[in-house]
Order: C-alpha cells, then structure tokens, then sequence
C-alpha cells in the first residue's frame, strides 16, 4: 500500500508548478551586483583606462593579479598621462571575486562584468592576459572567449557602475554623476537609491533591477 502513496504523490507533482531550472540550458536572470569575470575598460576615445598603477594587484587578498606598467609610447599612445599596463593577468585559479580590485582601482579601468560560467581544461587557461581581458575596441564590450558561456544580461552593468555612482551614503550626492564615460555605454546614469519598502534599485536606463539571489 505504502508503493501506492509513494507513486500518487510522484504522480500528482509531475502537474504542479516546477520551481528549479533546468541549468545550464536555462539561466535565471544574475543579480545587478554579482560579482562575475573581470573586464578592463576603455574611455570613450578608445583608450585604455588602466594607468598600470599595480594598485589592484596590490589589494588583491589572494595574491592572483600581475601586473606591469610602462611608459605611454609618446607618438602612439595606449593610455591618457604616462603609464599604462603593459602585462595584465589575472589567475582565476586563485581569484575570490571579493571586488577589492574593483574598489581599489583610481580610473575605474578593471569592473567585473556578471558572467561565472567559464572552465578550463589546464591552469595556463585559467589566466586571463590582458588581450583576453581588455573590452572590444569598437564596441567596448567584453570578448566573448570559445570557453565562455555568455547569456544577455551578463555584460549590461558592471559592479564598477554600482561602485562609481553610489552616492557612499551621502544623500547630497545622490544622482551627482562624477565618473568618467566608458566606450559602448558613454557616461553612465547613476543608480537610484533603495527605499525601505524594496530593493527599488533601477538600471540606468530607470527599469527595474531583478533581484533573483545573493550577491
Ligand atoms: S576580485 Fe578580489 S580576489 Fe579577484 S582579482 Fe580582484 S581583488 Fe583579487
Ligand atoms: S586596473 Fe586600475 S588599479 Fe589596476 S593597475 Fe590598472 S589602473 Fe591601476
């Protein structure tokens, strides 16, 4: 008799509603501020934002960010001012997504785009260079690399925007755009503050932030 119960209640839940997702094919929508791989900017222009200040590898806690700046070559310059980075890799071996880099960073050059899916066969994979981490030269977009598994969405806001238009709980500089514009999405709008009855948090275009899991 005890079968019968077991087979009713399997039978009777293959009607209801499903409420996991059949990952990878389906991917619920990531949160604004996921922490996902690294991108290094570009201004407007098509210059590279990073200045090679090894600031990020220096307050990465897992020691996993290489980096070496060089001087600007004077008649074709890569970055605005002096130096630039000229060797940049990041081991993702090591890397914990904690965003210090992020936070540390003076030109806002390295953000984090939202995209975790991505495996490696060998450890020499796993460390991104900077031509694997630089934007795309035209559209400023990250590359899109064959072991990477980008859904829409994964590259729309970084947590480098989160970071650059947070008012720092100072309510008189809410809404006070003070950073600089980025090729492909030009001079970010900044991100409306929460209120307590929600998240109320808006992309910059002003709809709605889905909130689908932790950060
Ligand atoms: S996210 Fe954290 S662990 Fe990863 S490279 Fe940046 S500082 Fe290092
Ligand atoms: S990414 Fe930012 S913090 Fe790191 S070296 Fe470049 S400019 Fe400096």
């Amino acid at each position: 008799m005890g079968y019968f119960r077991g087979f009713a209640v399997t039978f009777r839940k293959m009607f209801e509603k499903r409420v996991t997702t059949p990952y990878p094919q389906e991917k619920r929508p990531k949160p604004a501020r996921l922490h996902g791989r690294h991108v290094l900017n570009r201004y407007e222009d098509g210059m590279e934002k990073c200045i090679g200040c090894e600031l990020c590898a220096g307050v990465c806690p897992a020691k996993c960010i290489y980096v070496r700046g060089a001087d600007n070559p004077p008649d074709e310059p890569v970055s605005p001012g002096e130096r630039y980075g000229f060797v940049y890799e990041i081991n993702y071996l090591r890397c914990i997504h904690c965003d210090l880099c992020v936070e540390a960073c003076p030109t806002e050059a390295i953000t984090e785009s939202k995209l975790f899916e991505f495996s490696f066969t060998n450890r020499a994979d796993a460390v991104y260079t900077k031509d694997e981490l630089v934007v795309d030269a035209t559209t400023g977009r990250p590359q899109h690399l064959p072991w990477e598994d980008w859904r829409p969405g994964d590259d729309d806001l970084t947590s480098g925007w989160m970071r650059a238009t947070s008012p720092s709980g100072d309510a008189s500089y809410s809404g006070r755009v003070s950073w600089s514009g980025e090729l492909g999405h030009g001079v970010r709008a900044s991100e409306v503050g929460q209120t307590s009855s929600g998240s109320g948090k808006k992309d910059s275009d002003g709809s709605d932030v889905e909130e689908s899991g932790s950060t």
